[in-house]
């Protein structure tokens, strides 16, 4: 197969294709039925062939999807928004995927920096970080895997542990053209690692006193799946610069950079640009996720039906050895193990479930946010005897 594929060999992927979805579910070209748990990884955030969503997009592709930002894009005014207002912030930039949501961000760091007089902007980073994979985001991002092969990387980050505010407090002290910290609320590809509140709240501190820009990327975790619109707004915080995608449009593409303050006045004409960011169909999109995420109460839904999940996992699993622990929040879960387990994405297709599996040893749950109490149930009845097997099994081939 590989080797006659027309396609770049950039994906290891699973033998299904599917045809179709319905809410939750997802149908491959066999008929099988799979309960749908990473939403393309965080991205249908109403699920699959939403009514309210399919009405709508066939409707504004009747009428007009693609125009150009030399003109004026009413949809596009609207979304802004909608976020701005979600967020209390002021101004949004949109674009068309993650890594150029974070790669506007670092730009906008840089000439808030010029305009400081800072000749050489450095932007503080995280271990473990994921912002994308252009050349800029992967330099940014925590992982060797990611970088391998693309030296020279991007210059101006300065790397440290997540969580700690001793290593922030010693940049302040140490390095004078630091402009911006830049982090994920909640680390997904890293494993499902929580910046903690506190956390975030000292960090909001210390950019309010050194006048730095504090840059909050929300790709993943944004988008209600936490239960609140926003990962960040569990701190009672509110970031300068806010990176959002995946979600955001449940499944047309979309990025939008969301600004406060006077990052907000960074950009000015010729400074940043894009054809395809904030055409009328990825608006509309946009639009008719948020609002049907408000009629149908899914913020409430991804907390209550995530914290039963969490609860559930870690009751299930306790005391099996092997098992660490379930972190994260909502409807963005890790099930923690104390070894790869990247077999287990396919069992658990072979058991009806999309699962994935991340910074080797960690169960992502990221289903779509219509996810049910009764979703939930058929999840933990079908994943949990698969992963005992897998800790029991490799202890046995162990010994
Ligand atoms: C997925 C992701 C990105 C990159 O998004 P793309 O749309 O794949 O470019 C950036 N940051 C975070 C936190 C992500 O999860």
């Amino acid at each position: 197969m590989a080797a006659t594929s027309p396609l770049m060999n950039t994906y290891a992927r699973q033998p299904v294709a599917f045809s179709h979805g319905d809410g939750a579910w997802l149908i491959d070209t066999e008929g099988r039925r799979y309960l749908d748990c990473l939403a393309g990884i965080a991205v249908n955030t109403l699920g699959h062939n939403h009514p309210k969503l399919v009405a709508a997009l066939r409707e504004q592709i009747g009428s007009i999807i693609h125009s150009s930002n030399l003109f004026e894009i009413p949809l596009q005014t609207e979304l802004g928004a909608r976020l701005v207002e979600l967020s209390g912030m002021t101004n949004v930039f949109f674009c068309n995927s993650g890594l150029e949501a974070n790669e506007a961000a670092l730009k906008i760091a840089r000439k808030y920096g010029h305009e400081r007089g800072i000749a050489v902007p450095e932007v503080v980073v995280f271990d473990n970080a994921f912002h994308g994979r252009s050349i800029a985001t992967l330099s940014a991002t925590g992982n060797a895997k990611v970088q391998k092969g693309f030296v020279p990387l991007v210059e101006g980050f300065v790397r440290i542990p997540l969580n700690d505010i001793d290593a922030l407090r010693r940049i302040a002290g140490e390095r004078p053209d630091v402009v911006a910290v830049f982090l994920e609320a909640i680390q997904g590809e890293g494993g499902i690692q929580q910046a903690r509140l506190e956390f975030l709240r000292e960090a909001r501190k210390l950019c309010d006193e050194r006048g730095w820009l504090l840059m909050i990327d929300e790709v993943q975790c944004g988008t209600g799946r936490t239960g609140k619109w926003f990962a960040h707004q569990w701190a009672g915080i509110r970031p300068d610069v806010m990176p959002l995608a995946k979600g955001v449009a449940s499944g047309v593409p979309i990025g939008a950079v969301v600004a406060h303050g006077a990052a907000a006045g960074v950009f000015g004409p010729g400074n940043h640009g894009t054809t395809f960011g904030g055409n009328p169909l990825a608006m509309r999109a946009g639009l008719v996720t948020i609002a049907t995420m408000e009629e149908e109460g899914l913020l409430d839904n991804a907390a209550q039906v995530g914290g039963w999940l969490k609860e559930a996992f870690a009751r299930e699993l306790a005391g099996v050895p092997g098992f660490v622990e379930v972190r994260g929040q909502g409807l963005m879960l890790g099930i923690v193990l104390d070894r790869p387990c990247g077999d287990l994405v396919k069992s658990a297709l072979d058991a009806g479930l999309v699962v994935n599996v991340t910074a080797d040893s960690v169960i992502r749950l990221l289903p779509p946010l219509i996810f049910t109490m009764e979703h939930a149930q058929i999840l933990v009845e079908r994943l949990v005897p698969l992963v005992r097997d897998f800790l029991g099994g490799a202890q046995a081939r162990a010994g």
